[in-house]
């Protein structure tokens, strides 16, 4: 590595290997939450900053909250990114489509929500099953109503012909900078992994630039060091692909590198110059002069069709702004909410892909009542004064959260749906029947952490 890099680069990242991984958190800026004053900044990231220690993270109603975000400081400069992309080439411009090619477990694309302005349509894909229902969990959780998921290989979206105005691909790779916190890197680390690793990167940005609208951006980052894979190939796709490697200023900050060996700008976190783990990026432009909307893969327009009264009462009642600037639309298993200006594009990519969620799904009908979703009470547009609430106090939230019924959750309720919050904020419904709650977390979501497994009080997390 000395021989490669030279030993200003090598030699700090030589010893930190040797170091712990340092543990940070990204506070839900969607959710209005921020690091308290006395946290340890991340500082390319202003709602990150490092803990002292790893709590138990499974430990902290918060968490499950989607308060925040556990992610490695490095992998949030994306949000710094993608918000540089935006204001470089994008300027104002209204309902930019992002997709996230790769996005399993779904950081980065909390981490791009936050920064894209919120008339934006975010897609994330992913490729694994079990990881892809990770990632639908973690957007879940976020809260943010534009957001909506798929599950198969990021190159079917070579068919949707200049579709988007940005193409995130955190490529699979050979994992060099994750070899601190997982030791399978290590053990799986070969020669031709990186070859082969390198291939696959380049077949996936091929395929995806397809996608790309002229004038859009593929932010390319893998979370390894060699530069077969980094440089090299970005190096590939200017040549190849005729892009232009775009300024993100991220070398503004202490310890981040510019590429090694290239003319082309990269960045480069590596462990030993920041406090985080190995991450590459580069912000690769498509010639041709860039238009808002439109592309060659715009849907139709979809009719409106009337929604039942019982609906519209829900939705009056207990969406905020009575989900203007969204479509409402039922579909026999409940109510969906869709930003209004994307409701077309995602009808025709539901169509060509498998979605895992093609919206905010706010209630499900049973019998002939629309009960309201847990996916409703963690997000943005849950209007928290229409439900009567009831607080509850560290035990029971871990209770709730086992999936636990609760025993008269307060007398004083009507019977009916009841927001339970902790701190203050939702953490999920209860359905009050009188002599006890029912409980309506998630069965697939529940806790498996035991009352005996559990410290006194919630781990301090310094969110506000
Ligand atoms: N962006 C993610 C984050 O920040 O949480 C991490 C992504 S990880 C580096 C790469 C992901 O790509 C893995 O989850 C892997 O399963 C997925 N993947 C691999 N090949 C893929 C493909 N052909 N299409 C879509 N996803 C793929």
């Amino acid at each position: 590595m000395v021989r490669s890099y030279g030993s200003d680069y090598a030699a700090p990242l030589l010893a930190a290997l040797e170091t712990a991984p340092s543990v940070s958190v990204r506070a839900n800026t969607l959710k209005s939450c921020r690091p308290s004053e006395t946290a340890d900044p991340v500082p390319w990231c202003r709602a990150g900053f490092y803990l002292p220690s790893r709590p138990l993270f499974a430990a902290d109603p918060a968490w499950h909250q989607g308060l925040y975000y556990v992610q490695d400081a490095s992998s949030m400069a994306y949000g710094a990114a993608v918000a540089a992309i935006v204001e470089r080439c994008f300027g104002d411009t209204a309902n930019l489509r992002y997709l996230d090619a790769c996005a399993a477990p779904g950081g980065k694309t909390i981490a791009a929500v936050e920064a894209l302005p919120a008339s934006a349509l975010v897609v994330a894909n992913e490729f694994d099953r079990h990881r892809a229902n990770i990632l639908l969990e973690n957007v879940l959780k976020e809260g943010a109503p534009n957001v909506v998921v798929s599950q198969g290989d990021a190159s079917a979206y070579a068919r949707f012909e200049e579709a988007f105005d940005i193409i995130a691909v955190d490529a699979p790779c050979s994992g060099e900078g994750m070899m601190r916190k997982e030791p399978e890197a290590i053990r799986q680390w070969s020669q031709s992994l990186i070859d082969s690793c390198a291939s696959v990167q380049r077949q996936l940005v091929t395929a995806l630039w397809r996608a790309l609208k002229p004038g859009g951006v593929l932010l390319y980052s893998t979370c390894t060091f060699n530069r077969t894979e980094n440089e090299l190939n970005v190096a590939s796709f200017v040549d190849g692909l005729d892009a232009e490697s775009i300024d993100l200023g991220l070398d503004a900050y202490d310890g981040v590198g510019t590429g090694i060996d290239t003319p082309h700008r990269c960045y480069r976190f590596t462990p030993g110059h920041v406090r985080g783990e190995g991450l590459f990026i580069a912000a690769l432009r498509k010639p041709g002069s860039h238009s808002a909307g439109g592309g060659s893969a715009v849907g139709r327009r979809r009719q409106a069709a009337k929604l039942s009264q019982e609906a519209s009462v829900f939705v009056a009642a207990h969406v905020l702004g009575r989900g203007d600037g969204y479509s409402v639309a039922e579909d026999g298993v409940g109510i969906i909410l869709r930003p209004s200006a994307h409701d077309a594009f995602v009808g025709m990519l539901s169509s060509k892909v498998r979605m895992l969620r093609s919206g905010l799904s706010a209630a499900v009908l049973k019998g002939r009542d629309y009960v309201p979703t847990h996916e409703l009470a963690l997000s943005t547009m849950l209007d928290t004064g229409s439900f009567p609430a009831v607080e509850l106090d560290y035990r029971a939230a871990m209770s709730y959260l086992r999936g636990e019924a609760m025993a008269e959750v307060s007398p004083a309720l009507a019977k009916g749906f009841v927001s339970a919050c902790y701190g203050g904020r939702p953490l999920g419904f209860l359905k009050n029947v009188g002599r006890r709650a029912n409980n309506l977390y998630p069965e697939a979501m529940r806790l498996r952490l035991e009352d005996r497994q559990l410290p006194s009080s919630a781990p301090n997390t310094i969110i506000e």
